[in-house]
């Protein structure tokens, strides 16, 4: 963005933030979002009242904790476990999973299904975390199953459901108001996220489009809307999203109760295969008993994703964990808030 465009962003969001109460704090809830922030560093076109809080919108950040450990449990078993590249570097209660025997690393659903396919041999689960984009991904491979003879795969699912966790941050992290998630949007559509006691908004990647969609936060309210949903990442966003993909999903996965990194357990913040694909269900066909995580006691990953710490504020930011040595999965992610605020030197 060049000086021109940055000092008229500055000075719009400075008369907007004028007519609204002394502190906002706006969550931007998705990983990529942070990203360009940090990366176009648009905090500093911010005025002093407006602060920007991460939110849980890296789906390996928020990966349930003990996750790694049941990957581990499986591969020591000797099953072959796909998982995207990003889990590799996320530590569990013994280390990451680099170096573990039977792992395979996939770039979608679907090279998981390929793989177990050419071995027919091996079991084969393909452990996926992610929101309603991989998960609409995941359902269509439950669709290919359907109709091939694959009796090595199954699913361990770590899939959540972005809107549940909404609601629950907006109170306890005290929000002003959300800059949602257009990747997820771009399935979910936007009329998924109405009814949250915040003003929010779909926005895209680009600076401008995010700063556009923070000056239309500021502006609904200054004028006291707190019903105010609107898109402004009409390219990829519609009002009901895409149905087709939801449809699918619908038809494999149920809502549940999911366990989020650092929040808990938070109720309907999940999805699950349902119980008519349990034989394609790996938490029904390994058992997974007695498997606890503890986070490093110094770690603040928990309070970072729910917006009431900054990854600065962490003792051991930039010190015992940095991205090339991460402690926590917000480091280790490469959409993590800790990793964005130490690649691009973003301060609060
Ligand atoms: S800096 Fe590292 S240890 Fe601290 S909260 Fe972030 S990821 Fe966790």
């Amino acid at each position: 963005m060049d000086l021109k465009s940055a000092n008229f962003w500055r000075s719009a969001l400075a008369e907007k933030a004028a007519s609204c109460a002394p502190a906002i704090r706006i969550m931007e809830v998705c990983g990529t979002h942070t990203h360009a922030i940090a990366r176009h560093n648009l905090r500093a076109l911010l005025p002093e009242s407006v602060t920007l809080i991460s939110g849980p919108g890296c789906p390996v950040c928020v990966a349930g904790a003990a996750f790694i450990e049941k990957i581990r449990r499986l591969l020591r078993e000797g099953v072959t476990v796909a998982i995207f590249g990003d889990l590799l570097r996320i530590p569990g209660q013994f280390g990451t999973l680099a170096g573990e025997k039977n792992l395979r690393i996939v770039y979608s659903p679907a090279d998981a299904l390929t793989y177990a396919l050419a071995n027919p041999r091996q079991k084969v689960v393909f452990a996926a975390v992610g929101f309603a984009p991989t998960l609409s991904a995941a359902a269509a491979l439950m669709a290919d199953l359907e109709t091939q003879k694959c009796d090595n795969f199954s699913l361990l699912s770590d899939f959540k459901e972005i809107r549940g966790v909404l609601s629950s941050l907006c109170s306890s992290s005290s929000l002003s108001a959300l800059l949602l998630p257009g990747h997820v949007a771009s399935v979910t559509g936007v009329e998924h996220f109405s009814g949250l006691p915040v003003p929010g908004i779909v926005s895209g990647f680009e600076a401008e489009n995010i700063l556009h969609s923070l000056y239309l936060l500021l502006q609904a309210l200054a004028e006291g809307k707190k019903d105010f949903l609107s898109n402004n990442y009409p390219q990829a966003v519609s009002a009901k999203g895409n149905q087709a993909a939801q449809k699918l999903i619908d038809r494999y996965f149920t809502i549940s109760s999911s366990s989020w990194r650092g929040l808990g357990e938070i109720p309907e913040s999940g999805r699950i295969l349902k119980d008519e694909f349990a034989r394609l269900d790996a938490s029904k066909l390994y058992s997974f008993d007695g498997i606890t995580f503890k986070e490093d006691p110094d770690c603040r990953c928990g309070e970072v994703i729910a917006g009431t710490a900054f990854p600065e504020s962490c003792p051991l930011f930039g010190g015992r964990c940095t991205p090339e040595n991460p402690v926590g999965a917000c480091m280790a992610s490469s959409e993590g808030s800790c990793a964005a605020a130490f690649i691009y030197g973003d301060r609060q």
